[in-house]
């Protein structure tokens, strides 16, 4: 089951275009959607969700036409929001059986076999009858992923996961995703390029309400392969650098500065060459050296 979104426009009433033109095609797996705070990744998970409506465009889920039947979606949806809220006070297996209950997940023991698969799916299975109040971060996350899985989703929507987590957690967490992608659609916004490098068969960019670059990581990183040049510069001298050359980043590695350059040739004997990554795929189709979306300055709107 496929999820097709076809020019999916949205303009909030303060004037903001948080989405202009966004198409993409997402098959099962787990699919990335990359880019900076007020990207509109957000918006764009919302819409999906059916949260909020778009002003233009389609979005299909299979044969579901989300913007149309939005509880046939909601039927068959895992949303694992930003932040969402636990009952501090209550155990992890009496509030999942609690959602349960709420989904229809109809049956005593029906119930508590969808729940225990679930908790032990999440890995949540010893600390089951802890308070929620006491889990850390990637617990939280976990038990938000067990309650987005209730009722078997075909599509699961996951916004900014990974944030606070540290990294054994984090590590944890995107495999339980990537588990989930051999059945249904993930679809996982993030600021945070190793959350797509490492697991995302499929990614795309996105700024300023505008898909930049849609691509699979390791094409996108193989399209960079002999363009990509580092030198050590101080910090004194990298305004010069950035006036006479591309720089797409620049990273402090132990106390000096790398600054990575855009070329396709050498561009001088103080530069070597660079094996690229998804970051430098990241910054460069941020600066516009390449990408395969349309790219428009922001309208002003009505
Ligand atoms: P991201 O998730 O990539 O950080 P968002 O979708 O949250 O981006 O935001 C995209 C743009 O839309 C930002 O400029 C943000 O300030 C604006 N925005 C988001 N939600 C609303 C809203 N409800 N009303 C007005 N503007 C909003």
């Amino acid at each position: 089951m496929d999820l097709r979104i076809r020019d999916v426009t949205k303009t909030y009433s303060n004037g903001v275009e948080a989405l202009r033109g966004v198409s993409l095609s997402i098959s099962p797996g787990l699919y990335g959607l990359l880019g900076p705070n007020g990207a509109g990744k957000s918006s764009l998970m919302r819409t999906l969700a059916t949260l909020q409506l778009p002003d233009t465009g389609s979005i299909h889920l299979g044969d579901i036409d989300v913007v149309a039947e939005p509880d046939r979606l909601r039927r068959t949806l895992g949303y694992l929001p930003q932040e969402f809220g636990v009952y501090p006070k209550a155990s992890a297996i009496d509030l999942l059986d609690h959602f349960a209950v709420l989904k229809g997940v109809g049956g005593r023991a029906a119930r508590k076999e969808v729940v225990e698969t679930l908790l032990r799916q999440t890995n949540l299975w010893d600390v089951r009858k802890q308070k929620l109040g006491g889990f850390s971060g990637g617990m939280r996350q976990r038990f938000g992923v067990a309650v987005a899985l209730l009722g078997s989703p075909k599509l699961m929507i996951v916004d900014e996961p990974t944030a606070g987590l540290d990294p054994g957690e984090r590590v944890r967490f995107l495999n339980l995703l990537s588990e989930l992608g051999e059945t249904s659609v993930v679809f996982l916004s993030t600021h945070i390029v190793e959350d797509v490098s490492e697991l995302c068969t499929r990614m795309a960019i996105i700024d300023r309400g505008q898909i930049l670059l849609e691509t699979d990581p390791t094409s996108a990183i193989d399209g960079l392969s002999g363009k990509i040049w580092r030198r050590v510069v101080s910090k004194s001298d990298l305004p010069a650098l950035e006036q006479s050359h591309p720089v797409v980043s620049t990273k402090l590695l132990g106390g000096r500065t790398v600054a990575h350059v855009y070329a396709d040739t050498r561009p001088g004997p103080d530069f070597e060459a660079s094996a690229p990554d998804l970051e430098d795929v990241y910054f460069c189709t941020m600066a516009g050296h390449i990408g395969n979306g349309v790219r428009e300055e922001a309208g002003v709107a009505p």
